[in-house]
């Protein structure tokens, strides 16, 4: 079952944001110290993620709760769980 016209257009954006994002980490932190970099190790990697999960659960507490919080880190989680998927190709 396809989704939605609604849902197809909301996941394009949030596709669009994950793009962006990346940009953004590469930026600030350079390419290899991100999990698109193929140097960097799994641990590494699994750390990164976790660290990024770890922020989606702060944003929920409740007295921390901040719903563009949660929005934004969640955003960061797709980011990088998929920048490790794309290293998993090899060097770019
Ligand atoms: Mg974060």
């Amino acid at each position: 079952m396809m989704p939605s016209q609604i849902a197809e257009k909301r996941l394009e954006a949030s596709c669009f944001e994950v793009m962006r994002e990346i940009s953004r980490a590469v930026e600030k932190h350079g390419y290899g110290r991100t999990p698109l970099s193929t140097d960097m190790g799994d641990a590494s990697k699994l750390i990164i993620l976790v660290e990024e999960v770890g922020e989606v659960a702060r944003a929920l507490t409740y007295d921390n709760a901040d719903f563009e919080g949660l929005k934004s880190e969640l955003i960061q989680v797709a980011t990088m769980a998929l920048a490790w998927h794309a290293s998993l190709e090899g060097p770019a």
